[in-house]
């Protein structure tokens, strides 16, 4: 087992080649780390900024024997890792952060509800339903509308219907593919929030100003931070996350994403425990990244600052958006982040740009 803090010089093993294992590739070489990623694809973001690339499933015993030699800790861009990928590092002396607890919390969104509502932050109401005739019943008792999500592998507004009325819920059941499902009530929410925030393997959090994030078609378009919110609104967001944190005995960020209600009341919709889209704005508009701070916690370093030092607008770049960067480059107030993906179909995140203005 390795001893913390890790010093410089040490690997960094990151599951999953996107463009989070990228930009945390990145911010663990400034401090001196090297990275391996282990990723199928053996030309991925991450793989090509890091100093090693294992190239396998997650789950080949093999390519997690091969990055378990190099690495001390291993952690992860997205949060489907099988759990016995993690405890296959473990039993191979190790560690992984975040722990496979917080994994299996956030890869089951029944898990996840129950956990949030049991640590005290609060949700929609919700319901589980395992065939069509459960869902039937479950919709009948909750009233419609309702929003009918895969219990698992959903990601960017993937694996859900919007039912009207109570009586969809077999046929919304059987278009999800018959998996167990979560039934969720409507949420009212006047915006979209989200909070970052991170434990130290001391217990320490650093929480970062609020963001107000903005969808279309289930796929983050725009992020606004720190976001204009009231202080009991802000005060409620660190409550929560600290509580979230704390129940987890987390290390490392956590993206969690809240929708705000009339009358100031925060839901919370769900947690990624990992690096998430909405911090990026931290890249340019704090003085220690989110991608710092999660190779802080990680390798056992004291956290950093989290205070802005700028307003920041976060586009996402997609599809062939990102091919405009020779003028986004022209712009002053723009920092672009482009993520070295070779092909740009439609809807894939291919970058982003930071806006930056004044506080
Ligand atoms: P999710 O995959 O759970 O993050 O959901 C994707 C998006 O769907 C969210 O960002 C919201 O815009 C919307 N959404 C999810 N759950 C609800 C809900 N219970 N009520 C209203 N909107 C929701």
């Amino acid at each position: 087992m390795a001893a913390f803090p890790l010093p410089p010089g040490s690997t960094l093993g990151v599951l999953g080649g996107g463009q989070l294992g990228r930009m945390l590739a990145l911010a663990a070489a400034r401090l001196g780390f090297d990275v391996a990623v282990l990723e199928r694809d053996a030309d991925s973001p991450a793989g090509r900024v890091a100093a090693h690339t294992i190239v396998g499933p997650y789950d080949d015993p093999k390519a997690l024997e091969a990055l378990a030699a190099v690495a001390s800790v291993v952690t992860y861009e997205f949060e489907n890792v099988p759990a016995k990928s993690v405890l296959t590092l473990q039993a191979l002396g190790v560690e992984a952060a975040p722990g496979p607890e917080a994994l299996s919390v956030a890869q089951d969104r029944v898990a996840e509800k129950q956990f949030l509502n049991a640590t005290g932050a609060p949700t929609v109401a919700f319901a589980s339903a395992d065939s069509a005739d459960e869902a039937m019943s479950q919709a009948a008792a909750m009233g419609a509308p309702l929003l009918i999500k895969t219990r698992r592998d959903g990601y960017d507004g993937k694996g859900q219907r919007w039912i009207e009325h109570a009586a969809d819920a077999a046929a919304a059941f059987e278009a999800l593919g018959g998996v167990p499902v979560i039934l969720e009530a409507q949420a009212n929410f006047v915006r979209e929030l989200s909070i970052i925030a991170a434990r130290g393997r001391d217990g320490a959090t650093a929480i970062y100003p609020l963001s107000e994030n903005h969808h279309e078609g289930g796929i983050l378009r725009r992020t606004l931070a720190p976001a204009e919110v009231s202080t009991r609104t802000a005060e409620e967001a660190e409550r929560i996350a600290v509580r979230v944190l704390e129940g987890l005995n987390y290390v490392g960020v956590i993206g969690i994403e809240l929708f705000e209600l009339k009358d100031g009341r925060l839901l919370v919709n769900e947690i990624a425990p990992r690096v998430h889209n909405t911090g990026h704005w931290t890249q340019d508009g704090c003085e220690v990244d989110q991608f710092e701070q999660h190779v802080r916690a990680v390798a056992g370093w004291p956290l950093g600052p989290t205070a802005p030092h700028a307003r920041v607008e976060m586009l996402n770049l997609l599809g062939d958006e990102a091919n405009q960067w020779a003028k986004l480059a022209h712009e002053p107030e723009t920092r672009l982040h482009l993520y070295g993906k070779r092909e740009a179909k439609p809807g894939r995140k291919m970058g982003h740009v930071n806006k930056v203005h004044p506080l």
